[in-house]
């Protein structure tokens, strides 16, 4: 800048060559600094005189516009937007964790509760499964409490009936033996329930666990009864992934029912079936068949319509958990008078 306040060489932010400058920096000090007042055009400035001639040096602040969205707003506008914007980010972090926290107690009491209504559903069934236990258990202890009583008493000389002296020994014994078998099938089935987690998975072919059940482990009684038994096996099942023993009992169960439903004789058909990745075991017979009542309640513990000491409800029960831990369904197909179906399909592997 000369000394008369032309600008001499310039940049093009400061302003043209020759126009006058806005900042005239004092003769003295000869080199200073002087502070913009910030209200947008007025900056900062730092001036030094020459000394050979009278212009001086006059270096500003001055910024880019574009190095900055707020230049040209007031200063204390742009403080109010920059509080603005750091206000609402402020207020908007404090509602989101609020909202979060919230959501987090809503889902946290929600699996609380339905945590309680899992365990009630469970205290529920355990409650009518022992209510079911004591009854089934009753009866055989209170046969054995009163059959013990009649032996005991036939020991006491002070109640010995002169006239009797044929107490037989044996007949009692029976049944007090009886009882406790009864009583040791019931907690036997019950251990099946306990123990249906404990799978034994190994490739088995279903045609051989069947043969095992209808000539091994019930040929005797199926020899002796009146009941023709016809196997239709379908040659293309493969070998499965399962359970042997668990599924020997279910096949027991299921034919020892329909040899029950049929105390006349009849027809049990075993007959299998390849059905995509299944196979499907169905077990028919031409006994007594079942009311729709009795269907409804076909699979739930402890339904039986056998005599006391010959049905423990517990066989279809059981053998339902079980095909369910293997992966598979069973159902069934019932006429009162016309026999029954039973269904049981497995998957080729256990998913
Ligand atoms: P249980 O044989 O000890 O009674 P289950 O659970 O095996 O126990 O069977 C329950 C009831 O289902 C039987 O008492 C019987 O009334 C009915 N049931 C089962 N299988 C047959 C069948 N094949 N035909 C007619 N009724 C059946």
């Amino acid at each position: 800048m000369s000394g008369a306040g032309a600008l001499q060489v310039t940049t093009p932010q400061a302003g043209e060559s020759l126009q006058e400058t806005l900042f005239k920096p004092p003769g003295e000090p000869t080199r200073g600094f002087v502070a913009g007042d910030g209200s947008g055009a007025a900056m900062d400035y730092a001036y030094a005189w020459l000394k050979e001639t009278p212009w001086a040096l006059i270096v500003t602040d001055a910024r880019d516009p574009s190095d900055n969205d707020l230049v040209g707003l007031p200063g204390s506008v742009s403080s109010a937007i920059v509080a603005f914007f750091v206000l609402t980010g402020v207020v908007i972090l404090v509602r989101a964790r609020q909202v979060v926290s919230k959501q987090i107690a809503v889902e946290q009491h929600q699996a609380e509760l339905s945590g309680h209504l899992v365990h009630a559903a469970k205290l529920a069934s355990v409650g009518e499964l022992a209510a079911g236990i004591a009854h089934e258990i009753n009866n055989p202890l209170a046969i054995i409490a009163e059959e013990v009583g009649v032996l005991k008493d036939s020991l006491d000389p002070a109640l010995a009936d002169e006239d009797d002296e044929s107490l037989d020994l044996e007949e009692h014994l029976n049944i007090v033996h009886d009882a406790v078998f009864r009583c040791r099938d019931i907690t036997r089935k019950l251990l099946t329930f306990v123990r249906q987690t404990e799978v034994r998975v190994e490739s088995h072919h279903i045609h051989e666990i069947l043969d095992a059940v209808l000539v091994g482990i019930l040929g005797n009684e199926l020899s002796i009864s009146n009941v023709e038994v016809v196997r239709e096996y379908d040659d293309r099942i493969p070998e499965i992934l399962t359970d042997r023993n668990q599924l020997v009992q279910v096949f027991v169960n299921l034919i020892k029912n329909a040899l029950d439903a049929m105390p006349e004789g009849g027809i049990l058909k075993v007959a299998t079936e390849h059905r995509d990745s299944r196979a499907s075991i169905s077990v028919t017979d031409t006994g007594c068949g079942m009311t729709a009542e009795q269907l409804e309640r076909v699979f739930m513990p402890f339904f039986t319509t056998k005599e006391p000491g010959e049905g423990t409800g517990l066989g279809l029960s059981v053998s339902y958990s079980i095909i369910k831990s293997v992966g598979g369904i069973c159902y069934v197909d019932s006429k009162p008078g016309r026999g029954s179906t039973f269904t049981v399909e497995l998957p080729y592997e256990i998913e």
